[in-house]
């Protein structure tokens, strides 16, 4: 271990639940973790080869090989394909003399695929040693190149292209925009942050502001919905020798990508609501946990929270508030959507592999450390400081009866002003499609791969009153014949994330393939179902999209999507979702590509199936392609 290793070990005082940041530091310093690192972190921090290994090997961003001296991550989401992903693959591997998955020979390019990086209005998108590059276009790729063979560094890469406002900050210096749409009343820069906590804490109790939250109704806006006042109510009732309060900010859902923006132009906002939400529990350990992708904001964010210690708005007697101490640390991620699920991201938190836990117990009862832990997504929090500063009345005013508020949406895909706008519940998707630009709309996710889709005309032939039964899903791919519905928690709950395809595109071929590599490369692999399940289902489609699926293919389909309802957490139990709501919605796509019953072409080769056999034993193929007039009887 070379001195510099030793110094950033030593900075988190070869504390264990500090692994993730001890990792990430070698990871950046040396560009990967060797064997003899985890050796000797092993022995300091007192566990387990094994523990370090683990945890090394489950994040995307972590390396146990070396890498390249330029390592270009390209986003394989939806809206990246969908805006001439191939062409700049293409364009790297070439111009990098390498492929997909490796590093060039003389070491200076490592170029790998990853999954959403929350630019989707500004895809294809990379990200080229922690900074992210927008827009990439086969031209913009052999210029960068051409740049790293001279040695530039990733600032110069940009020509000081910077976004608009806090992107062009000296701490973050990014090409990302923000691409700001619509303001409502979060958006709305009305306030002066900190207001609040300065001037009102005080005349609060601690119930005062669980019981102003909990009038107000205000839902996690991460996209399950639980009541924010009762999470801070049963937070505080839990003993515990500390309390933890968590700012989710791995919002990993391909599509989302409004914490991006409120992390870049809210962040005292976000920070305000941590402090109050830490009053009203009684916690005096804040954490926010940021996802690697966003690990270009971190020196700006530690700056902001340098900022609230010198005023006082963190540390001791917060607010003039007697006894009230806390403070806030950033954890920075290492690439891993299942890291959303907050049980997941509190074994991150402790430096462990992003499993989900089973529950019982609740983080609320037994979380980070063991502690009491209360975890809000990164809008909920923000939308908390605004509605203590009007109250609860004020915020009735706006959104419907059963959804009282605004929701901020990220919009991608076909349109033409995609980006961040604040709506209110109750908004129709037809005024999404109106406010956002888009043409000729064939379908919308709502909700992202984890969603679900709604037919546009009846299901084909197919009687789906079997599925209802069980198929409860939280957000949807939806048609023209749904275009009145409306976004609500009664209606189509979401956490944001909209994509919009238009009549030209391969729903089934291009969008859903899409969608189940993402959660066949995401699957923490704890449980079999969703270990599994995913790439037999893709492997499925993959067959009736060839045109050798028969009817019996959809439902084996359908029963296979409600196996995965077994899994542990959300992202197994969604996983089929794509599939599902696809064969819901537009069953007529699959029904114009299953075969003739009576002409029922398995699509087995058997020549193909044994060739490898036949090569030993020296025999020629005598078989044809199998084809049978075997008839599956329709359900
Ligand atoms: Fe892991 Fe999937 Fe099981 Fe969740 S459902 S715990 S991601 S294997």
């Amino acid at each position: 271990m070379t001195i510099k290793q030793e110094i950033n070990q030593n900075a988190f005082g070869n504390d264990k639940n500090r692994l993730m940041d001890i990792l990430l530091s070698i990871n950046e310093t040396q560009g990967y973790i060797s064997r003899k690192n985890m050796l000797d972190l092993s022995q300091k921090l007192g566990i387990s080869m094994a523990q370090v290994q683990e945890t090394v090997s489950f994040y995307h961003f972590f390396s146990s090989k070396p890498r390249g001296k330029y390592n270009i991550y390209l986003d394989n989401s939806i809206t990246a394909v969908m805006n001439g992903r191939a062409e700049v693959k293409e364009a790297f591997e070439q111009c990098c003399e390498t492929s997909f998955g490796n590093v060039s020979r003389d070491g200076l390019f490592g170029l790998f695929n990853t999954s959403c990086i929350g630019m989707n209005d500004q895809e294809p998108a990379a990200i080229i040693n922690n900074k992210i590059f927008t827009h990439l276009t086969p031209y913009r790729v052999k210029h960068l190149v051409e740049d790293m063979r001279a040695g530039k560094t990733t600032d110069e890469l940009m020509y000081e292209n910077f976004g608009d406002g806090n992107n062009a900050d000296p701490d973050v210096k990014s090409m990302v925009s923000n691409h700001i749409r619509k303001k409502s009343i979060i958006l709305k820069k009305d306030y002066i942050p900190f207001t609040f906590l300065t001037t009102k804490l005080k005349e609060y109790t601690p119930g005062d502001i669980v019981a102003e939250i909990e009038a107000s109704n205000l839902r996690g806006r991460g996209g399950a919905g639980f009541p924010t006042g009762m999470k801070w109510r049963f937070g505080r009732r839990t003993e515990g020798k500390h309390r933890v309060i968590i700012c989710n900010a791995d919002e990993g859902e391909p599509g989302t990508f409004k914490d991006r923006v409120l992390l870049t132009e809210y962040a005292d906002l976000v920070f305000e609501g941590m402090v109050v939400a830490a009053y009203a529990t009684g916690s005096d350990i804040g954490l926010l946990y940021l996802r690697y992708e966003y690990r270009y904001l971190l020196k700006f964010l530690n700056r902001k929270l340098t900022e609230m210690r010198k005023n006082h708005f963190l540390g001791q007697n917060i607010g003039g508030v007697q006894g009230f101490n806390f403070d806030i640390r950033i954890q920075s991620g290492a690439g891993a959507y299942v890291c959303g699920e907050e049980s997941a991201l509190i074994e991150s938190l402790e430096g462990k592999r992003g499993e989900p836990r089973d529950k019982p117990p609740f983080p609320v009862e037994k979380g980070y450390l063991g502690y009491p832990t209360i975890v809000n997504n990164v809008e909920t929090l923000a939308t908390a400081v605004k509605i203590l500063h009007h109250g609860a009345e004020w915020y009735a005013g706006f959104g419907t009866k059963d959804s009282l508020g605004t929701k901020l949406l990220s919009i991608s895909g076909d349109c033409r002003f995609p980006g961040i706008y604040e709506v209110e519940w109750g908004t129709t998707i037809r005024e999404i499609i109106a406010m956002s630009g888009a043409e000729n709309v064939q379908a919308i996710q709502v909700g992202g791969p984890s969603g679900m889709m709604i037919g546009m005309k009846d299901a084909g032939n197919m009687d789906n009153s079997e599925l209802m039964k069980w198929y409860k899903p939280s957000g949807m791919m939806i048609a023209e014949k749904f275009f009145d519905r409306k976004l609500s928690y009664s209606d189509l709950p979401t956490g944001g994330s909209i994509i919009i395809f238009n009549n030209h595109r391969d729903l089934l071929g291009e969008v859903v393939m899409n969608f189940m590599d993402f959660f066949i490369e995401e699957s923490c692999g704890s449980c079999s179902t969703c270990r599994n399940m995913p790439i037999i289902m893709k492997n499925k489609l993959r067959k009736i999209l060839d045109g050798h699926g028969i009817r019996k293919d959809i439902y084996d389909l359908l029963n296979w999507g409600k196996v995965l309802k077994a899994s542990r957490c959300g992202l197994g139990q969604t996983a089929g979702n794509p599939v599902l709501s696809s064969i819901f919605h537009f069953r007529h796509l699959y029904e114009q590509r299953i075969q003739s019953l009576t002409q029922f072409d398995s699509g087995f080769n058997l020549d193909e199936a044994t060739k490898e056999t036949k090569k030993y034993v020296h025999r020629k193929p005598v078989f044809h392609h199998f084809k049978t007039s075997e008839t599956w009887k329709d359900q």
